[in-house]
Order: structure tokens, then C-alpha cells, then sequence
């Protein structure tokens, strides 16, 4: 099998998933208790913690909550935030961000969405101008999940408190993380992450946040870390997701081989339309081929042993992608849509060997209608 889905979930590190069976098997303690089985798990878990920080933020200013999944980790983000005024975001969030902001319409927050350049980044110039003084919160994804495009966070979040110093700054960085090269520097307030999408176990988020900075709590109960998400913890993915993004390794270390993969598969497609921008980030490759069906190809390559995806898992029940019609195609591109994406495991044979697929059942759909 060739895996080229690697933006809907990765493979779970091989090391991630011995270390998670440890504490499924032995060191099922729970964390919260008063004996020596529960301060070593508490231990561990705090090393966890320590060790994803320490990728992202420095711990002087940031601190890490975790959550059951990147989703919760937005959803504390938006739901603890944004709560009078209006609230800013941008056409090309994944659901778990818009679905959010439609939300905060029925709590009394006005939702405002900024619009997409083609390629998926945010449209900065028009964002802006939605953020005025009853701003109070704003989110703006790192990388677009469907086309790879990267958008400026920083620069965005200076914008933003320059017109509105109070307004808080939230990062989806689901698609960012351990993929491309970047520390919070103190202008983004809030940012999320996701085990799944780096080698760890689906189901394990974190949201790293400001120190300074007071959330209310999604979740309520046993006071859980630091009263912000009760519920015993995750014990097993958190642990998996420290190792794996361990295992992973540095965002800079991988960028060249995932880069060449993406060149040679762009280099080798015929009779598609690329949407991904050249400079978005390499793991993302989404194509079009105009007049076909996506979801076609994408079983005509499975049945050949090569997996890919039509825009975001998430959104696949819809037949447009909410985001790409965003970006302004027309639906006989919309319908076309392939992506492919990258792990640094994948090798230049498997990115050869998909591109030949892809085009042979583009030919081969393209004969049959
Ligand atoms: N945000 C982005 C950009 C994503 O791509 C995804 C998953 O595809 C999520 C959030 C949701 O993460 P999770 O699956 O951990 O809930």
C-alpha cells in the first residue's frame, strides 16, 4: 500500500504505540492518585507535557492544556474567548473552527468570516477590516488542511492588536505542527494541535496558551489540568503523543525530502489542475482533474493500493468542499478533487508510483464517460 493521507491521520509511530501499551497494560494508575503507582503515571504525563511545549513555546510564557483532540483543543480556544462583541476568522477553517463560529451566533457573538485567496490563504487585507474595537477574538488557521497554504500568523496577529489590542489571537496549527518550522512568539495567544496528524493516537489534542491568560473551562468536574479540562486524563495517548512527536523529529529536518516528494509528483501528474500553492507547505497537494469525479478516482486508487483523499475526511459528506469553493473554483474543478499528502516516511518510488496511478485512472475515467 502507498499512503498518501497522511493530513487525515498518519500511521502511529511504532515506538509511540509500544510506550502507549505500557501504560495500558502496566502503568494504568490514575494520575490523580496518592500512592506511588499515581505520582509516577503524574510524572510521566508531566514530562509529556513539558517535552510538546518545549517544540512549540517557551515555558516561561506558554503552557499546554491537553485535550481529547485537536477539535476540543479549538473549541476551548473559541468557546472560552469569544464571548461578546464579534469574533473573526476566515472562510478556509476546517470545521472544527467554523462549525464553532456558526455556533457562537445562538451565544450572542457575532461570527464574521474573512474571505480566501485562491490558493487558501486568508485574505489578510480583507480580514483586517473586519476586526474594529468590539473584536474580542480572532482565529486564523496555520495550514490550510486542504490546499496547503500557509498563512502568516504572526504578521496577522501583530495586524490584529495593533487595530485591536484586546482582541485575543487563536492558531489552528493542526496541519503546522512538526511540519513546518515555527515557535510562538508571544503575539499568538492561543494554538492547537493534534497527536494524529505527527504518528500519535487519534483522539489526543493539546491547546497551548498564554499563561497570563484566564480560560473557562469547556468541561467541568474533577478539576483535571489545572481545572481547565476535568476528566481523567488520556494517560496512554498523551504519553504516545510526547513520544511521538519525538520520533517525528524537527519540522526543518524533513521539509527537503517531503518538498522533493511533492516536486516529483507535480513534475509527473498530466491533465491536472494543481490547487495547492507552490510556497504552502509541501506535505499538502491537492489536484484537480476538471469534468471527474474525486471520490471515482479516489476508489479506483484504492483498489490499486493507493490511498488518497478528496479534500477533508471531515467534510466528505458534503460533494463541494465548503473551503475550495471558497477559494473561488467553479464546480467542474470542485468535483475533481484529489489530495495527496505527505509523511516523511513516504519514499520517491511510493510518490512515483502514486503519480503513474493517478494519471492511468485519470485516463482510464476519461475514456469510459
Ligand atoms: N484542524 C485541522 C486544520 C485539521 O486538519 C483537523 C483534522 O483533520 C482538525 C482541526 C481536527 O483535529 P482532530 O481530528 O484531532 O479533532
Amino acid at each position: 500500500m502507498i499512503y498518501l493521507d497522511n493530513a487525515a491521520t498518519t500511521r502511529p509511530a511504532a515506538g509511540a504505540v509500544a510506550y502507549a501499551e505500557t501504560f495500558l497494560r502496566e502503568e494504568y494508575f490514575n494520575p490523580s492518585a496518592l500512592y506511588g503507582g499515581g505520582f509516577a503515571v503524574r510524572g510521566e504525563l508531566e514530562k509529556a507535557r513539558a517535552g510538546l511545549l518545549s517544540r512549540l513555546a517557551d515555558g516561561e510564557t506558554y503552557e499546554l492544556v491537553f485535550t481529547s483532540c485537536g477539535t476540543e483543543a479549538d473549541g476551548q480556544a473559541i468557546f472560552s474567548c469569544a464571548r461578546r462583541g464579534n469574533a473573526v476568522t476566515t472562510a478556509g477553517e476546517h470545521a472544527a473552527v467554523y462549525e464553532s463560529f456558526r455556533e457562537l451566533k445562538n451565544r450572542g457573538v457575532e461570527p464574521r468570516f474573512a474571505p480566501l485567496n485562491r490558493d487558501g490563504s486568508v485574505n489578510i487585507e480583507a480580514l483586517l477590516e473586519l476586526v474594529d474595537e468590539r473584536t474580542s477574538f480572532v482565529s486564523v488557521m496555520h495550514v490550510n488542511n486542504e490546499t496547503g497554504a500557509v498563512n502568516d500568523i504572526e504578521k496577522i496577529a501583530k495586524e490584529v492588536k495593533k487595530r485591536t489590542p484586546s482582541a485575543i489571537f487563536h492558531s489552528d496549527g493542526v496541519q503546522a505542527f512538526g511540519k513546518i518550522p515555527y515557535r510562538l512568539s508571544g503575539a499568538v495567544d492561543l494554538y492547537s494541535v493534534s497527536a494524529h496528524k505527527i504518528g500519535g493516537l487519534k483522539g489526543t489534542g493539546a491547546l497551548v496558551k498564554k499563561k497570563q491568560l484566564a480560560l473557562r473551562p469547556l468541561v467541568f468536574g474533577g478539576g483535571q489540568e489545572r481545572g481547565l479540562r476535568s476528566g481523567t486524563e488520556n494517560v496512554f495517548g498523551i504519553v504516545a503523543f510526547a513520544r511521538a512527536a519525538a520520533e517525528w523529529g524537527n519540522a526543518e529536518e524533513h521539509l527537503p525530502h517531503v518538498r522533493r516528494l511533492n516536486e516529483m509528483v507535480r513534475g509527473a501528474l498530466e491533465n491536472v489542475l494543481i490547487l495547492s500553492p507552490e510556497e504552502g507547505s509541501p506535505y499538502i497537494l491537492t489536484l484537480a482533474a476538471e469534468g471527474l469525479r474525486g471520490e471515482v478516482l479516489q476508489r479506483m486508487l484504492w483498489e490499486r493500493g493507493v490511498v488518497v483523499g478528496t479534500g477533508s475526511a471531515c467534510s466528505s459528506k458534503s460533494r463541494f468542499s465548503r473551503v475550495l469553493s471558497a477559494c473561488g473554483y467553479p464546480e467542474r474543478v470542485l468535483d475533481g478533487v484529489l489530495r495527496l499528502s505527505f509523511s516523511p516516511q513516504n519514499t520517491e518510488e511510493e510518490a512515483l508510483a502514486a503519480s503513474r496511478a493517478v494519471n492511468e485512472v485519470i485516463s482510464e475515467f476519461r475514456r469510459k464517460i
